[in-house]
């Protein structure tokens, strides 16, 4: 595993518990009191993803925490994921249908990491826009199957034209630096093409077939 994706975190937040397809427990922890539409809906997408990759998830939890004044919108850490708290927390009452659906697809876009990003990672940040476009373009099947009723497509055609981003990235600064929203929707701006959609999903798709079928468990 690399390094960036280890976290660890000690509190008293409450949580809610259930379990995955596979019987692995997968917990929500907030400091107030965590709601059950990001438990439902998180787990609902595991088992997809699941599904969807044809990779078991590989660790022994999921764990997703709501981080107050989290310096990000959420970030992939391998089996706690850690979010904003507007990110992961629903208030029927106080919030509206678009939080609902922010709050879905930012879930799902974490557990699509899980697979891609965390079980295969990319040798270099120098390619971060194929990690992240890659997820953005996956969230959209997650919450989609969750609630068909949302209408979310599969969210091409959000990118308007974007210019081609590679240069040399060593320091850190640097690395913060192509965290931005062309990294995020540039994938989806190369699916154009329903041929193009294929290829770019089938590619991580068969990574995550080759890992599966390598002998290390
Ligand atoms: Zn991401």
């Amino acid at each position: 595993m690399v390094t960036y994706l280890a976290c660890f975190i000690v509190c008293d937040f409450q949580y809610v518990e259930t379990n995955t397809k596979a019987v692995k427990p997968f917990r929500v922890y907030a400091h107030a009191g965590p709601d059950q539409l990001s438990l439902a809906l998180g787990v609902d997408v595991l088992n997809y993803f699941e599904e969807y990759f044809k990779v078991e998830y590989p660790l022994p939890k999921q764990d997703m925490i709501a981080i107050p004044d989290f310096i990000s919108g959420a970030m992939e850490h391998w089996g706690l994921i850690t979010y904003r708290e507007t990110n992961l927390l629903y208030d029927d009452l106080g919030s509206s249908s678009y939080n609902k659906q922010r709050v879905a697809a930012v879930v799902a876009h974490e557990l699509a990491h899980m697979w891609f990003g965390n079980l295969v990672t990319l040798e270099w940040w120098d390619d971060l826009w194929l990690n992240e476009g890659f997820a953005s373009y996956i969230e959209y099947k997650g919450v989609a199957n969750y609630e068909k009723d949302w209408d979310m497509g599969d969210g091409l055609g959000r990118a308007a034209h974007l210019p081609p981003k590679r240069a040399a990235r060593n320091h850190p600064d640097e690395i913060t630096e192509i965290f931005d929203t062309i990294s995020y929707s540039k994938v989806e701006e190369r699916m154009e093409t329903e041929r193009l959609t294929k290829l770019w999903v089938f590619a991580p798709k068969r990574e995550l077939f080759e890992w599966s079928h390598r002998d290390h468990k």
